[in-house]
């Protein structure tokens, strides 16, 4: 007699566990610092990481399947200690799909002065026409969720004062490249005020560089599907 499980939100659980580890690969975050989730909008089910763990021990079942109110449908770890800026970011804004938080070095350098990221390369594109600011809260609060979703508006990073880097995108390959190419586009800032004052793209030019992104690539469909 064969007994099949069938694991519920299956791929995006193997997703999770895929760019948790290319996360911590990319030195964008160390240990179990750091949250990813992906939120498949049809099933209405989110499934995200668990809290603590580190990203080389996790396998689909450690991750957590939520339903957007919290309750956990599925999973035994604890969820998340920051599921409440996952949700409300879900609920904020209707196109997001996944939700990648890094502790990544040169963003979060900028994030501790407690200062934004503005244009000095065209790739903050990625996020807007700059990474906006979210001011201090302690870790996994309700304070810090409303920081995020009131600073994020529509650009696709923000920081966290003291913290880190958010990112969002409608899938979770989009939302992990913004928050590599928000730290590049950091640490280019970070090395250009070091010999000199870098010159800040404006914001028509920035407008023109985020309508170029929309048809940016081999134009043969959509190959990361999470
Ligand atoms: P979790 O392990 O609970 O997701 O916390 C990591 C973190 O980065 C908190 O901000
Ligand atoms: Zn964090």
């Amino acid at each position: 007699m064969y007994q099949f499980f069938i694991m519920i939100l299956s791929n995006e659980r193997k997703a999770i566990v895929t760019f948790g580890n290319k996360m911590l690969n990319a030195g964008l975050t160390t240990g179990s610092g750091g949250n990813l989730s992906l939120f498949n909008r049809q099933e209405n089910l989110i499934a995200i990481t668990p809290s603590g763990i580190e990203y080389p021990d996790l396998t689909p079942s450690d991750i957590l399947v939520l339903e957007p109110g919290g309750k956990v449908v599925d999973g035994t770890n604890k969820p998340s200690s920051e599921t409440g800026f996952h949700l409300a970011l879900y609920r904020k804004r209707p196109e997001v799909c996944a939700v990648v938080h890094t502790h990544s070095t040169y963003a979060t350098t900028f994030a501790c002065l407690n200062r934004e990221i503005p244009a000095v390369h065209y790739l903050v594109g990625f996020s807007g026409n700059k990474v906006p600011l979210a001011p201090y809260a302690t870790f996994g609060t309700e304070a810090l969720a409303k920081a995020v979703t009131s600073a994020i508006k529509d650009y696709n990073a923000v920081l966290l004062a003291n913290h880190g880097l958010v990112a969002v995108g409608t899938t979770l390959g989009r939302a992990f490249n913004t928050a590599e190419e928000i730290e590049l586009v950091a640490r280019l800032c970070y090395q250009a005020e070091t010999i000199g004052k870098p010159v800040i793209l404006s914001d028509e030019e920035m407008e023109r560089v985020i309508e170029k992104f929309a048809d940016y690539g081999p134009g043969s469909g959509d190959k990361d599907a999470n």
